[in-house]
């Protein structure tokens, strides 16, 4: 009995690992600029829409899809072999949470009081908005930063500020952003000798030496006159696992992590079957984007492709695994086995604090096991830089979710690793 909840627990926990996706956001990158004499199809003062009666198709979509996918929260809790599915909806969040008007009376105050209704409310206007047409300078992002002004990696407040976004004076604004942004942001908080997390703030003694070798590369004592240079000396590579939604994102999005490390060349992988570029659809593809950043994709799956990604360094290799399911299916384990083997840092995050716990419990408990010999770099917590906006969870509209709401760090036992270029 105990064992068939947790299943179905987990395979509720994949269905909201897949449904983070950046497609609204993306498409609207995607398409041209607005232009700015163009008439908003809606106001801001009009962003509010049952999603059944939204002026949008794709939203209008999303309100058939919780009447087929999702559940009515009465139903649920009632021990009847009947189950209906949810059509009535909220007038005040605009989303089809009941099955009917009198379970929806009937359940209306836990809807108000537990916090779903305004979740979804906010949910509901922030669609809207990012469909509304209208100019939306948030999304114009700075270019590189001048060099005799620090940027604060402390919260996304600080960074935005001292990054000079524009706009970013009101919540829904941060909310788009930092969805876009979190990928490449928690990369750099990380990496960033100016990043949220030392020593009294969860980085272990471990994680330190890790991050020190890495900004040893990322922060050049000698710099290059010639930083442009085609042939760089050293690359850090950044391998993003069993990616999805981060390797569709605009390659621009990513500049903002370069922007950070004005004497760093970058290359990021994004690996996995789901790793798809926002270029074409070939199963392997590789572009020298800007100067300093280059890219990967490859749909094999990691273990197939590490060895030719051999040799590794922990001074310029890390490992990234956004909301990975670690704890869902047993695929990653080859996969952690070579990772460990690297010596190089691994992140991995979580979308809430539920999944962050199973991902950390999976791992304690191969390391028990002595499956896994590692290190702790980065103790188990919240992600400075999560993404603000929730994603709402059609199966079930009472869960939202946050893409890389927490974040740990490991790494493979015993470190007497060498820079490969002191061999
Ligand atoms: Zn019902
Ligand atoms: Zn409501």
């Amino acid at each position: 009995m105990l064992f068939s909840a947790r299943n179905d627990f987990n395979t509720h926990l994949n269905h909201i690992r897949t449904y983070i996706s950046l497609k609204s956001t993306f498409s609207r990158q995607n398409s041209p600029k607005p232009i700015s004499t163009a008439k908003p199809i809606l106001s801001q003062d009009n962003l509010f829409h049952p999603l059944s009666k939204s002026p949008f198709e794709d939203l209008r979509h999303r309100y058939k899809q919780i009447c087929v996918y999702g559940s009515c929260p009465v139903c649920l809790s009632q021990d009847n072999e009947v189950k209906n599915k949810p059509k009535y909806e909220c007038p005040d969040c605009g989303y089809p949470t009941h099955c009917s008007l009198e379970h929806y009376l009937q359940d209306k105050e836990k809807h108000k009081n537990l916090g779903t209704c305004s979740m979804l409310k906010q949910s509901n206007e922030d669609e809207h908005d990012l469909r509304s047409g209208r100019t939306m300078i948030e999304l114009d992002f700075p270019s590189s930063q001048p060099l005799d002004e620090q940027v604060n990696m402390l919260n996304w407040d600080l960074y935005f500020y001292t990054r000079g976004f524009p706009s970013m004076d009101n919540d829904r604004s941060v909310r788009h952003v930092s969805k876009l942004l979190t990928y490449p942001i928690t990369i750099a908080s990380i990496l960033h000798e100016y990043g949220p997390y030392t020593i009294k703030n969860r980085l272990t003694d471990e994680g330190l030496k890790s991050l020190t070798a890495l900004r040893t590369i990322l922060y050049p004592k000698v710099i290059s006159h010639d930083i442009k240079s085609q042939n760089p000396k050293e690359i850090i590579r950044i391998f993003v696992l069993g990616a999805r939604a981060e390797s569709l994102l605009p390659l621009h999005i990513y500049s903002q992590l370069s922007y950070l490390f004005p004497f760093t060349y970058f290359h990021i992988y994004f690996i996995g079957p789901e790793s798809l570029p926002s270029i074409n659809n070939t199963s392997h593809k590789h572009t020298n984007y800007a100067p300093q950043l280059s890219f990967t994709w490859s749909t094999t799956f990691y273990h197939d492709y590490h060895d030719s990604l051999t040799p590794f360094d922990p001074y310029t290799d890390v490992f990234f695994l956004f909301s990975p399911g670690i704890s869902q299916t047993n695929t990653w384990h080859d996969t952690m086995i070579k990772l460990l083997q690297t010596k190089c840092a691994i992140f991995i995050t979580g979308f809430d604090q539920e999944d962050l716990h199973s991902e950390v419990n999976a791992i304690e408990e191969k390391s028990e096991k002595g499956e896994y010999e590692l290190d702790w770099l980065l103790r188990p917590g919240e992600n400075v830089f999560k993404s603000m906006k929730r994603e709402i969870d059609l199966k079930d509209v009472r869960v939202g979710v946050w893409a890389n709401w927490g974040i740990f760090g490991i790494r493979g036992k015993k470190y007497d690793v060498v820079h490969e270029d002191d061999r």
